[in-house]
């Protein structure tokens, strides 16, 4: 089932999205092991859906209205709880709605929330261990991580407790997670979508984006979600964009071949992209599917991102800083988790924070601090800023001499629980091939294109010019028309449904 279908289904009253929800409700429910949502109320879910299908009965429906999604904890909803993972927001309650789930809620596309997934701990993390509620399962073996931090939204997706989930991308966490689990997400280009009510991690790097079985499925979601927002003074203006325009379309128009729709694309890719510390299937997987972009007509160009090494370490150092800044804001005072044991203002900062946030946000908050200290802040921030620049220069370079760029996701597969989580700096170098698209602002997908030989899936990464989302979805949706690995579904019995 996909959510055109779903939609046809809805339209034509075959289904309600009352029945569609409760059964995505039980499906969720019976999955709870997978510990992909941190809350679900199901009643309100219910009470959207019942709207939605009058909104259908009055002909007042949009594509999507009465399609079920789940968003990822992060953003802020009525009547959820909104804790971004952490015991700092544990039981806080929003008095509003992000951005992104008010356009694509009742008030604008129509949708139904189905809950809130988990991730990690403010969106720090490669894993989703570094979360307060413990980490979501990869419904392709209970054993490893799902990737992250939108860990729970893409567990959702894979195992089918939904049919999309919204996710955001800091350094990865779109693309990484969706790779893990065999899923499509989407990080369109800085600006794209509004950041407003999406608890900040790296304000410059932050943005939001959908995840779903199928680029076109992606393509439907952003419609809903891009845009100038008033509340968002980095959301940029642009003219109204219907991003599923150019999906079946051939990428060059006067080529009217049907057997190579990517006729007259060019392919970039990255050398270092492909260096040592690759994984050897991961590789294959990836030489396979440009292959496959070759046979749909599309020819391949080396090019180089001279720069790629450097992302960590430059990443390393903003995120951080802009994090530390960021999370000033939980002191105990205002909103979220006050220690019990304080005698002054001092202490009770102190302790709130010591106990209220996670040793890996602990972690950053100090490297953060430290690389905006005085004395510092010109070795390491500054420093890191002029690097940025750089790399943004080389993407322009590439494309030069190519329309989009592809290569890996991550440089592994998903790892074993625990595996990692000791190390964090054996994390951090897993997000080698993401941090870029973040720092240079770029828009940059991830597909599902195969498995390792113990059967985890291995994800393709796209990475496409400022604003060419349309065009990305388009050679997206042509390689998932000619292959079936968005297709694959974990084993029933992963997702809690052995009896
Ligand atoms: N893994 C990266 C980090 O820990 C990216 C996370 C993200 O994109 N939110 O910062």
């Amino acid at each position: 089932m996909t959510i055109e279908k779903l939609h046809e289904a809805l339209i034509s009253k075959q289904l309600s999205s009352v029945e569609v929800t409760n059964y995505f409700l039980n499906r969720i429910n019976a999955a709870k092991g997978l510990n992909a949502f941190i809350d679900v109320q199901p009643e309100l879910s219910l009470e959207q859906a019942k709207q939605a299908d009058q909104l259908i009965a009055q002909g007042n429906q949009g594509k999507l209205t009465g399609i079920p999604i789940a968003h990822k904890d992060v953003f802020v909803t009525k009547g959820w709880k909104s804790t971004a993972a952490s015991k700092m927001l544990g039981n806080y309650q929003s008095p509003f709605d992000a951005t992104v789930v008010e356009k694509l809620g009742l008030l604008g596309s129509g949708m139904v929330c189905l809950g809130k997934t988990n991730m990690d701990e403010f969106a720090l993390g490669s894993s989703n261990e570094n979360s307060a509620f413990g980490p979501a399962l990869n419904p392709w073996n209970l054993d490893y991580v799902p990737g992250g931090s939108s860990g729970g939204s893409a567990v959702a997706v894979a195992a089918g407790l939904t049919l999309a989930a919204t996710g955001t991308d800091t350094g990865g966490s779109i693309r990484q997670p969706a790779a893990f689990c065999g899923i499509t997400g989407i990080k369109p280009t800085y600006g794209r979508v509004s950041r407003y009510g999406m608890i900040a991690y790296a304000s410059s790097l932050d943005q939001a984006g959908p995840m779903a079985k199928t680029a076109s499925e992606c393509a439907w979601l952003m419609n809903a979600i891009a845009g100038k927002d008033l509340r968002d003074s980095t959301s940029v203006e642009r003219e109204n964009e219907d991003f599923t325009r150019l999906l079946d379309a051939n990428w060059d128009s006067s080529n009217s071949n049907a057997s190579q729709p990517l006729k007259g694309l060019k392919i970039g890719v990255p050398k270092e992209f492909f260096a040592k510390g690759l994984n050897h299937e991961v590789k294959l997987a990836i030489e396979q599917a440009l292959k496959q972009f070759e046979a749909l007509g599309a020819v391949c160009v080396e090019v180089s991102l001279p720069k790629t090494e450097l992302s960590i370490p430059v990443y390393y150092v903003l995120a951080p800083a802009e994090a530390s800044s960021n999370l000033s804001r939980y002191d105990g005072v205002r909103y979220g988790y006050r220690s019990e044991k304080y005698k002054d203002l001092a202490q009770m900062y102190t302790h709130s924070r010591t106990e209220g946030f996670g040793a890996e946000v602990k972690r950053r908050i100090l490297v953060g601090a430290y690389v905006l200290s005085q004395g510092y802040y010109d070795a390491y921030y500054l420093q890191a800023q002029k690097i940025r620049r750089i790399i943004a220069q080389d993407f322009q370079t590439a494309f030069t001499q190519c329309d989009v760029l592809m290569g890996p996701v991550a440089p592994d597969v998903a790892w074993k629980i625990g595996e990692k989580s000791k190390d964090p700096i054996a994390m951090y170098l897993e997000d080698i091939f993401t941090l870029s698209a973040n720092l240079a602002g770029l828009p940059a997908m991830s597909l599902p294109c195969g498995f390792n030989q113990s059967g985890l899936p291995i994800g393709l990464q796209m990475i496409g010019n400022y604003f060419k989302e349309a065009e990305m979805l388009q050679v997206a949706n042509h390689y998932q028309t000619s292959t079936d690995w968005h297709l694959m579904q974990p084993s029933q019995n992963a997702v809690g449904e052995k009896s």
